[in-house]
């Protein structure tokens, strides 16, 4: 291979079929008015997250989880995006905002335990509730999330190498501006044509997986421009 890169991945409504870390709460417990509170800018994310693990409306157990998440379907073409990656020797890691309570769980279900995962930490306690904490929250971006997916990309890639990344919604935002190639669905595209972000637009992953080895093998992969001075002020920044 010629450069290096790295591929990041958003998990929910990206990855899954649906966003689980909203369906979750909607399945046993509430929104509101945590949701309204945060949308304005009363209540931080965290927080947001932390009321609702504390306000469950039904008892949660690893069962009625493995039940629930049973009925969430996966990207049919998340497989052929990871062959990609494995084809090309590139890094693979999955960015999420949401919690390794059932992103894990979910993964396993379809028989995918080999990926590198950044999230949140979420579990179950004996008398059906849940706690949550954010292990890898930093206070070094602003940006609207429990835990900023930026820090992960600057963190784990190389300096030199091209940032792939894939996701479709507001926690994706930062990461995509500092990502040289994004591929966006969802919030995260309408937000970059809003802020003029170069991506590919997709539907599904197997679009992102076609479209990606026809960048691969044409070699197409400059850095842009853009993100590299994102990434290299925040560099400074830290
Ligand atoms: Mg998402
Ligand atoms: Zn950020």
């Amino acid at each position: 291979m010629l450069y290096q890169c790295h591929i990041f991945c958003d998990f929910d409504g990206t990855i899954s079929g649906q966003d689980i870390g909203w369906e979750l709460f909607q399945r046993f417990g509430q929104h509101e008015p945590w949701n309204a509170q945060m949308i304005a800018g009363i209540l931080p994310v965290r927080e947001y997250w932390q009321k609702m693990a504390q306000h469950l409306t039904q008892p949660i157990t690893h069962e009625l989880l493995g039940d629930f998440l049973r009925t969430i379907p996966i990207d049919a073409g998340f497989q052929s995006l990871l062959a990609v990656a494995r084809n090309h020797s590139i890094p693979f890691t999955i960015v999420s905002d949401g919690f390794d309570l059932y992103i894990h769980r979910f993964l396993e279900l379809h028989g995918i335990t080999e990926v590198e995962i950044f999230c949140n930490h979420a579990e179950l306690t004996p008398d059906g509730g849940m706690t949550v904490s954010f292990p890898h929250a930093t206070e070094g971006c602003e940006c609207f999330t429990a835990t900023c997916k930026r820090n992960v990309l600057l963190r784990l890639a190389h300096p030199d190498a091209r940032i792939i990344y894939i996701g479709d919604g507001i926690s994706d935002h930062c990461p995509a501006e500092h990502a040289d190639i994004v591929f966006a669905k969802g919030k995260l595209a309408a937000w970059c044509n809003a802020n003029r972000i170069p991506h590919y637009p997709f539907s599904g992953l197997e679009n992102v997986a076609l479209q990606l080895s026809k960048i691969l093998e044409r070699r197409r992969l400059r850095p842009r421009h853009q993100a590299a001075l994102q990434r290299k002020s925040a560099w400074e920044r830290e």
